[in-house]
């Protein structure tokens, strides 16, 4: 009895700061509230009218104490999805297991979830220890221990401007520290994607990894090859487009956690012209989500993979494959290969596949050949990737300079360039009979009329 009684008042004391959140008004925190989005707030007054607990929570609250704009909000809550439905005109329960709410006005979106529950010693886990369903409502304390790192696990009040802090979050801003809640070994056991969570904050923000977060990366590192395929391509997927790609592969490295997330990537890597071509390709994207710009998920993984395909484009025709069956075979080799552990969507698929085939035609300057690219849908992205292609080193820059005359130029200006025979065609006129071998040097590899797409 005595002793059940003292365990549970030392039990309480140990949790005490973790369940009493530390609550900052707006002269600690100092948020700027012209940084919230007038829908989240909306959000929160709604929720809270109805008589409910409601807050901006996660990483909306970190980039408002770092003075960023978030680019979206989350909202968490006491309300059951359910509840939260029935408040909003335009609001929708997402998800089988864990529920949560989208609510639209127009085009903006805010995430709506219910606090989730403690539950992770209860539940039940794969052989590896991760959390295979989890799923329970709890307490807002609860809610914050589950969250990854003690920066995403804040809570924001716009009506009172208070900021709850469960996990002393507010001193590793200012310190510019990521430290994952609780013990980082079973943090990441129970869900592995963390690994690739706290490489994308330390690049995208520039925090140092707290020593004890950092030390079971690398061992802990295999699990993420047991987590479902879609799972890790979303992750991937945010660390590609966080606008710090770059810096996202460098730390992935540092931490050597670059094999086998992208199965190929790690030999892409380790090639000369295959390292450079990726940093180009991510250098420009990084570039594009700064200045807001959209970004293809279908263009960025058409170019991490280029150079496999290359390689084994190569490889099919010196089999004897002609060059645009063997483009295609290429392709289909690759996407296969990503698809066990990426599961990349149709969609993105079907993009990388238009992007490469595309990039035989742009050789072919004479004829109708090169009108009929200009009507492709995706010439934009094809055009792109070509000149990625030339600054990389990997084809003569010639050939994208004159798609960029060409493109921009009028009728006669076009039918000026298409006179401008290349050296390349003017010296090995297009053959009717395809010589068998091929593929010496896929730059002059003619395409087959009509197959590309
Ligand atoms: P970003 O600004 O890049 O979107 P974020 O912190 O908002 O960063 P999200 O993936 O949108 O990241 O997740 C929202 C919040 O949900 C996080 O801040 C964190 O509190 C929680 N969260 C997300 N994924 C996990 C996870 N794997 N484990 C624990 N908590 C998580
Ligand atoms: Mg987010």
């Amino acid at each position: 009895m005595i002793k059940k009684f003292i365990k549970r008042i030392l039990g309480v004391k140990n949790k005490a700061n973790s369940q009493q959140p530390q609550v900052l008004g707006p002269k600690e925190h100092g948020i700027d509230p012209t940084l919230l989005s007038a829908n989240a707030v909306r959000v929160t007054q709604t929720l809270q009218e109805a008589g409910f607990k409601a807050f901006v929570v996660g990483g909306a609250v970190r980039d408002l104490l770092l003075g960023v704009k978030p680019k979206d909000f989350d909202v968490a809550t006491n309300a059951t999805p359910e509840q939260v439905k029935r408040l909003f005109r335009r609001a929708f329960i997402i998800g089988k297991r864990f529920q949560i709410v989208h609510v639209m006005f127009g085009q903006d979106l805010i995430e709506v979830t219910t606090f989730r529950g403690a539950s992770s010693e209860g539940a039940p886990k794969d052989e590896h220890g991760r959390v295979l369903r989890d799923n329970t409502f709890g307490e807002q304390h609860e809610d914050a221990a589950r969250r990854d790192f003690t920066i995403n696990a804040m809570y924001y009040d716009p009506a009172s401007q208070t900021v709850l802090d469960y996990h002393n979050g507010i001193a590793d801003i200012r310190s510019r520290t990521l430290r994952i809640i609780g013990l980082p070994e079973a943090r990441f056991r129970e869900d592995p994607v963390r690994l690739l969570r706290v490489v994308r904050f330390a690049a995208k923000l520039g925090f140092v990894i707290d020593p004890d977060t950092r030390e079971p990366i690398q061992v802990m590192a295999p699990l993420i090859n047991n987590v479902p395929a879609a799972r890790v391509f979303d992750e991937m997927l945010k660390l590609l487009m966080s606008g710090h790609a770059l810096a996202c592969l460098q730390q992935l490295r540092k931490e050597g956690l670059h094999h086998g997330l992208l199965p190929l990537l790690d030999v892409v890597l380790e090639q000369p012209l295959g390292e450079k071509f990726v940093t180009l390709a991510l250098a420009g994207t990084d570039e594009r989500v700064r200045q807001g710009k959209g970004v293809s998920p279908g263009f960025l993984f058409a170019a991490l993979l280029w150079h496999q395909v290359l390689e084994k484009w190569n490889a099919y025709q010196a089999a004897s494959e002609y060059p645009i069956p063997a483009l295609h075979l290429a392709a289909d080799d690759v996407l296969d290969a990503q698809t066990e552990k990426l599961a990349l969507q149709r969609r993105i698929a079907t993009d990388m596949r238009d992007i490469w085939a595309m990039q035989p035609r742009f050789e072919r300057r004479t004829g109708k050949s090169p009108y009929k690219l200009l009507e492709h849908p995706r010439l934009r992205a094809g055009y792109d990737f070509l000149l990625l292609r030339c600054e990389s080193g990997e084809i003569d820059p010639e050939i994208g300079e004159w798609w960029t005359a060409f493109i921009a130029a009028d009728g006669p200006g076009r039918a000026e360039l298409l006179t401008r025979k290349p050296k390349v065609e003017e010296e090995s006129p297009a053959p009717k009979k395809r010589r068998r071998r091929g593929g010496r040097n896929k730059q002059k590899a003619a395409p087959a009329e009509g197959s590309s797409t």
